[in-house]
């Protein structure tokens, strides 16, 4: 059997981290990872490690997100999988970045981090480490099982747009509520082979041989607005006036549902005739949005709020900003949030 070859991008997070002399938790430096994780080099896999300068995920920005997607395409030809470690805080908006980013992508992508330190006992980093490389090099007839860019936290692999951060204590953070795991870890990995997206004639190796390709530049001049019981008209009239404001996304109750006074509804009306797109998502962790099901969806609908079906707001935030910074006419950016591009919506 091929050995196969993998790379490790790490960009920092708690996977990487130690205590200092006070007990804060600091960046430390990448090397200590081999160190600690002395198994990866018993893998039956070829490692190499791609250091970038470690940061909190909380500081992560779209240059990360478009200095990951380069390092991948410029590393593309040399391995058969890639493996990124990145903070928990943040990993959901990183990888679904990610996944609208690359077109014609064959090869895995998988991110992971951790929630204990790498550098302490109970550590979850390393099972996460160790089984994302397992899935980032595993293949059949010689083609990758998992062809997409995932997340992989506490024996479940998921899609990497359908995921969210649930939780900041327990050591299985992440869920996706609207899509299946795309494989589960016991003794074995065993693999959701249907909900896997497959180009046809995957295993065959007849697929199209379109080489890979970055979609790059994002427009960060959007918001998420969510909206509670008592929210105001003067709130929400300074949020949707802030100067160079491109996109909302609408975070709305239940089945996407919102307020339905004059005041709320014209503003949206009027925000949306500015030429700013205004896309709806539930602000529950499941399910998805329709908006013709109540009254105070569908008053949304009419003023041209878009659906945003049952997408994550990670995946809906990121896609909306890598539309804004790539459509020429606001029609396109519409067309593009009601097309699922990379399984973001829908089953
Ligand atoms: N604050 C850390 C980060 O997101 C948390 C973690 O990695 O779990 O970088």
């Amino acid at each position: 059997m091929k050995r196969q070859s993998i790379l490790i991008i790490y960009t920092g997070g708690t996977i990487g981290m130690q205590r200092d002399e006070n007990g804060t938790l600091i960046p430390f430096d990448f090397n200590s990872i081999e160190k600690e994780f002395p198994a990866v080099r018993h893998l039956h896999v070829h490692i190499d490690v791609h250091k970038l300068p470690p940061i909190d995920s909380s500081n992560v920005t779209p240059r990360l997100w478009t200095e990951l997607a380069h390092t991948v395409r410029d590393n593309y030809d040399k391995y058969d999988g890639f493996v990124v470690l990145h903070g928990t805080d943040t990993m959901s908006y990183t990888a679904s970045a990610l996944s609208f980013m690359f077109e014609n992508l064959k090869k895995p992508v998988v991110f992971t981090g951790s929630q204990i330190p790498m550098g302490i006992m109970r550590t979850d980093g390393r099972e996460n480490l160790i089984t994302a490389i397992e899935i980032a090099a595993a293949e059949k007839n010689g083609y990758p099982i998992v062809p997409e860019v995932t997340l992989y936290f506490q024996n479940k692999l998921f899609r990497a747009n359908r995921t969210s951060k649930l939780s900041a204590e327990a050591l299985n953070a992440f869920d996706s509520r609207n899509y299946p795991p795309l494989a589960e870890v016991g003794v074995n990995i065993n693999y959701n082979w249907s909900f896997i997206h497959y180009e046809q004639g995957w295993f065959e190796g007849k697929f199209s041989p379109e080489p890979l390709r970055i979609i790059d530049g994002f427009d960060s001049n959007v918001v998420i607005l969510k909206i509670f019981p008592g929210i105001s008209e003067v709130t929400l009239k300074a949020v949707l006036s802030v100067e160079g404001l491109r996109g909302v996304i609408l975070e709305t109750f239940g089945t996407g549902n919102a307020p339905t006074a004059d005041w709320f509804i014209n503003l949206l009306a009027y925000t949306i005739e500015r030429g700013i797109t205004v896309v709806n998502v539930t602000q529950c962790v499941g399910g998805g949005v329709a908006m013709e099901l109540y009254e105070t969806g569908k008053r949304l609908q009419q003023v041209g709020v878009l659906s945003g079906h049952d997408m994550t707001t990670e995946a809906a935030v990121t896609k909306l900003m890598l539309l804004l910074g790539n459509c020429e006419q606001k029609e396109q950016v519409i067309q593009g949030m009601l097309e699922s591009k990379s399984g973001e919506f829908g089953s």
